[in-house]
Formats: C-alpha cells, sequence, structure tokens
C-alpha cells in the first residue's frame, strides 16, 4: 500500500501543473522575500487532482497502527477552510465517521459546527500546507478542550521550518519544502538581481 503514495516529486509536478507552486521573486504582507509561493486551492479545484492528493495523504494514516485500529471511530479535522477538501478526501478513504472543520472568527480559532463535550472521535487533524503550524497547534487545543484527543497530523505540504510533530504525533506530509524565507529584502537573492516583485497573500 505504501508504494501507491506518490513521490515528493510527484507530488511538486502536479503542484506546479495546476498553479498551485509558483517560482519567482514573492514578497508576503509580513514583508518576508522568497522565491517560492505555494497557493494551495488552485491544487483542489480539479477534482482528480484533489482526490489523489487526499488519498496519498491517507495513506500514510492507514499505514499508522494506532490509527487503523481505531476506525472508523475517527474524526477527521481541519484548522482551515483550506483544509476542507483534504479532510474530506482523507474522511472518504478513511471511512472515518466524523468530519469537522474550524475557522479564524475575530481572531479566535473555532469550530464551525456546534459541538458538544465528549461528542468528538479521536482526532486526525488535516490541512493542505503547514506553514508555521500554529493553526495545527490551536486546532489541537480545541480538540483537547472538546475532550478528545489527536491521533494523527498531516499536510500535503509541510515547510521544514514547522515542528515535525505536534507534541507527541508526527506530521505527516506528501512533500518537505524548505521555502527559504528571508526577513527582509537585504538579504533576498533575487532583490540583488533586482528581480522583479510580486506581492502576494498567503
Ligand atoms: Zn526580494
Amino acid at each position: 500500500m505504501v508504494d501507491l503514495i506518490p513521490s515528493s516529486d510527484t507530488v511538486m509536478q502536479m503542484l506546479k501543473r495546476t498553479g498551485a507552486f509558483r517560482e519567482g521573486h514573492f514578497v508576503y504582507p509580513n514583508g518576508k522575500h522568497s522565491p517560492y509561493y505555494f497557493q494551495m486551492p488552485l491544487a483542489f479545484r480539479y477534482y482528480d487532482t484533489a482526490r489523489v492528493l487526499a488519498v496519498a495523504l491517507s495513506r500514510k494514516f492507514r499505514v499508522d497502527r494506532d490509527i487503523s485500529s481505531q476506525l472508523p471511530k475517527v474524526a477527521v479535522i481541519s484548522p482551515s477552510s483550506g483544509g476542507i477538501p483534504v479532510a474530506f478526501g482523507v474522511r472518504d478513504a478513511l471511512s472515518a465517521e466524523q468530519i469537522y472543520w474550524a475557522e479564524q472568527e475575530n481572531g479566535k480559532r473555532m469550530f464551525r459546527q456546534y459541538i458538544n463535550q465528549g461528542e468528538v472521535n479521536p482526532c486526525i487533524i488535516v490541512d493542505d500546507i503547514i506553514r508555521s503550524g500554529h493553526a495545527t497547534e490551536e486546532t489541537a487545543g480545541l480538540v483537547k478542550q472538546l475532550g478528545s484527543r489527536v491521533i494523527g497530523c498531516g499536510a500535503i505540504v509541510k515547510f521544514t521550518s514547522a515542528d515535525s510533530s505536534l507534541e507527541d504525533t508526527p506530521i505527516k506530509s506528501l512533500v518537505e519544502f524548505d521555502v527559504q524565507m528571508y526577513d527582509s529584502g537585504d538579504d533576498c537573492s533575487d532583490c540583488k538581481k533586482n528581480a522583479p516583485v510580486e506581492h502576494v497573500r498567503f
């Protein structure tokens, strides 16, 4: 089953082809510069691509005995709207019973569903991309408040600068990417070459 997971290179080719990954000279809203930009929803507008990516990620959870032994009494949770297509795809592939997603409202992350204490199965948190890991950490905090626990965590792409685990749970991903962020234009190699800048949002 493991050999059915596409390689990191294959996944990157899919992201490039769909426009979800671009190379250039990008400036982020926080002023950081990078030669790379990910816009993951662009990959998920194609149903077949979305499905291949989500099924591949689901296989990383399926081979984990702790997780597979608890199926189908598992909840798949997305920390944000970007992760919703991943969460639905992973849920489908694993036949997990529950699905939840969180959103930021007035700067506070909360679940869109009204959830009662003790109602949530052990959780797998999935997202399209893990940049800093803050969203997954906040979501894990919500899961604990509801009296449940995190048994898995993963994303299609994970930046190497983010933690490799969420407390004791290793973070699984199809691609580990070194995004080469520069704090300002002073350190940026593209600025030194006077390459035209594209301002992007996260
Ligand atoms: Zn620059």
